[in-house]
């Protein structure tokens, strides 16, 4: 397995709307596969594909590898079905906006769709920490950052923290 180079803001593969995932070949298995040693070896929690420039419909997650063991997942295509009223809000990091921290506010649960690395399909309720990941690396994949998910007031000041 391979690292790749991860993408920082505003670098514009950050701001598309990524591609659907066609066929699940051996490219798109090494993908993933690089994009899981990429988010281990940068001790993050998940890791979209635009990120590391590949604009497609494509995040790998890992919530707990650092309190229990490794338990990778890839989410292919993700969609979210349903959302709960209920919210939470959180100080979320992100690999590509390095030493930034942007409290953003997301429905507490998720029900979430998509295709595994073997082509079935999956589908799953997501709450607590798992929800927020999701949350934030399917963002990733419409072109959003947390900074799009913060007022202008608090956008302003994290882009002037980042750049100091
Ligand atoms: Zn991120």
């Amino acid at each position: 397995m391979g690292r790749l180079n991860i993408v920082t803001w505003p670098d514009p593969v950050l701001a598309r709307d990524c591609d659907p995932v066609g066929e699940i070949d051996a490219s798109l298995r090494r993908l993933a596969e690089d994009m899981l040693a990429t988010l281990y070896a940068a001790e993050g929690r998940g890791l979209a594909a635009p990120q590391v420039g590949q604009p497609l419909r494509l995040f790998v997650m890992d919530t707990e590898w650092k309190e229990r063991a490794p338990a990778p997942r890839i989410f292919i295509n993700p969609e979210i079905t349903w959302t709960s009223p209920e919210t939470q809000a959180f100080e979320e990091g992100c690999l590509s906006i390095p030493g930034i921290l942007a409290r953003v506010e997301r429905p507490a649960q998720i029900h979430m769709r998509w295709t595994e690395i073997d082509g079935s399909a999956q589908e799953a309720d997501l709450h607590g920490f798992d929800a927020i990941c999701a949350q934030h690396e399917l963002d990733h994949l419409d072109g959003i950052v947390t900074l799009d998910r913060v007022d202008r007031q608090m956008r302003l000041a994290l882009i002037e923290e980042y750049n100091a």
